[in-house]
């Protein structure tokens, strides 16, 4: 049975995922992202990323983006502290929109003011551009509709096991995702060495720091 070699393998593409993957994309280093559903969640618990948050997207290139589906910048919001939905809230706390904090940041020199101010948008808008993201980079290889199982140590590898998740649907076919962080590095140019999503994955350190000994498959080999 053939496996896959990765330096990384990265469990689930919610926020975390995607974002750890996209960090280490940044960094150069590839990675294999095994998610057992095929599209990001329905659910909307997120709905505001801090202004360090926003700065984190912004070293991705991602800031602009994200804050494309939030809401009107000009518009201020608040947060409502209550006990349980339905009941008055017990502390209002009024935040300013966005453009006024830009004028506020704009004019604090002493570097204790983020460089982005917060965004309000859904958990679901966030994690459906993470996830594109995640899908068009060259350095990322996302496995949808696969569930991770099992994990094996061995002296100097780890073996894992994904199956396929039988709540997934089809994946939807990769597409470049407008604005996602730029491709190409050495590792996008190298040869592939996956040939089957269901074997087992072989996670390998790599070669020397910096230097992953981890090649990119093909696009749309084995899926
Ligand atoms: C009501 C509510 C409101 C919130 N509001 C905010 C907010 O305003 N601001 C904020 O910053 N945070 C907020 N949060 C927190 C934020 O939503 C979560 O911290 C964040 O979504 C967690 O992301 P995650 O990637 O860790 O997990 P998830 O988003 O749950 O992603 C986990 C992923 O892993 C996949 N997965 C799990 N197990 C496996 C497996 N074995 N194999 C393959 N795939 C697997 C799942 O399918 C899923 O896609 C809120 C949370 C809640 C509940």
């Amino acid at each position: 049975m053939s496996a896959s070699r990765t330096p990384v393998l990265v469990v689930g593409a919610g926020l975390a995922g995607c974002l750890l993957a996209l960090e280490l994309a940044h960094d150069g280093v590839a990675s294999i992202v095994v998610e057992r559903s095929s599209r990001s969640s329905w659910h909307p618990e997120l709905n505001l990323v801090s202004g360090r948050g926003m700065e984190l997207l912004r070293r991705l290139g991602l800031a602009d983006l994200v804050r494309s589906d939030g809401v009107d910048p000009d518009r201020s919001a608040a947060t409502a502290w209550s006990r349980s939905f339905g009941e008055s809230p017990i502390l209002v706390t009024p935040m300013p929109s966005v453009n006024e904090l830009r004028r506020q940041y704009a004019g604090t020199t002493d570097g204790s003011a983020p460089v982005e101010p917060y965004a309000l948008l859904t958990g679901v808008d966030l994690a459906t551009r993470l996830r594109d993201c995640v899908r068009a980079h060259p350095l990322i290889d996302l496995r949808e509709g696969w569930i991770f199982t099992d994990l094996r140590l061995e002296p100097g590898r780890t073996f894992a096991t994904p199956r396929p998740w039988s709540g997934a649907t089809i994946p939807p076919p990769r597409r470049p995702g407008p604005g996602c962080p730029p491709s190409g590095s050495a590792a996008a140019n190298s040869s592939s060495t996956c040939s089957d999503p269901s074997s087992p994955y072989s996670i390998s350190p790599p070669a020397r720091p910096g230097a992953p000994s981890w090649t990119r498959p093909r696009r749309g080999a084995s899926r």
